[in-house]
Order: C-alpha cells, then sequence, then structure tokens
C-alpha cells in the first residue's frame, strides 16, 4: 500500500515522537484499506486490536484512514476524553480531512497530531521526577 511516501512515513513518525515529547500520552497512525459503513466503528475495532488502551493514563489517541474508502476518524480513550469535547476532534477531523482533499495527506496527519500533541502536553505534561515512557510504538501500523 503506497499511501505515503517512505520519507513522508519518516516524518509523519518523527511528528508523533515530537508530539509525545516531554508529555505522557500515545499516538498512533492506523492504516487499513477499507471502512464498515461508520468510520468510527472501525477506528474503535482498530484501537482495541492495537490494545491502545493499555496505557497507563488511558490516553492513548487513534487517527484511522481508510485509505481506498478515503475515510477518516480519530479516537481518545477516557484520560483525553476527560479534558476535551467532541468539538475538539471535530475539529481535528475537519483539519485532517481538509487536507486529504487537497491531497496533502502527509500535512494533514501531521497537523492533526500536532493539534492532540498540544492537547496532551497541556493535560499530560511530565513533571520533574518521572520518566516519560513511551509505552506504545510511534510506527505507522498497516494492514498486511
Ligand atoms: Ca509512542
Amino acid at each position: 500500500m503506497s499511501f505515503l511516501t517512505e520519507d513522508e512515513e519518516r516524518q509523519v513518525v518523527a511528528a508523533i515522537t515530537e508530539a509525545e515529547n516531554g508529555c505522557h500520552g500515545e499516538i498512533r497512525v492506523r492504516l487499513e484499506r477499507h471502512s464498515r459503513p461508520n468510520v468510527l466503528d472501525s477506528a474503535a475495532n482498530a484501537f482495541a486490536r492495537l490494545k491502545m488502551h493499555k496505557t497507563r493514563l488511558r490516553n492513548g489517541i487513534l487517527f484511522f484512514v481508510a485509505t481506498e474508502d478515503h475515510r477518516f476518524a480519530v479516537i481518545g480513550d477516557a484520560g483525553i476524553n476527560r479534558y476535551v469535547t467532541q468539538d475538539f476532534w471535530d475539529e481535528v477531523t475537519r483539519t485532517v480531512e481538509c487536507a486529504f482533499r487537497e491531497g496533502r495527506i502527509m500535512e494533514g496527519l501531521i497537523a492533526g497530531i500536532n493539534m492532540c500533541g498540544a492537547v496532551l502536553k497541556k493535560h499530560y505534561p511530565v513533571v520533574d521526577g518521572e520518566e516519560d515512557l513511551d509505552e506504545l510504538p510511534n510506527d505507522i501500523s498497516k494492514e498486511k
């Protein structure tokens, strides 16, 4: 699946690493070919399969893209949803989809990742003496 070039993937991973830097919270990107009728169902399913709920603070965020169906969704775990409302997810979705429509896939993902990173840094900063653990890999997970 050549949705993003290798170089673009590296830039997305770098954005995830930067977004997670200095805060607790885990961001991942999952690419699959197709989506269920409701893309949020597919995103929730991927979230569970990737065991993204297995973070200490329940603050995982998943960017889900159905590459052939051209569908996108972002979902966050209970820990994030203590601090943000649906408006936040809607805004991230709008930002990413707007870029996708212009064919700017990498830019859209990075813009969304940056928005989520700002929320994590605000609400889950790593304070002195705490370890900044990377609980989930920053790579892009792809359907085989
Ligand atoms: Ca991580």
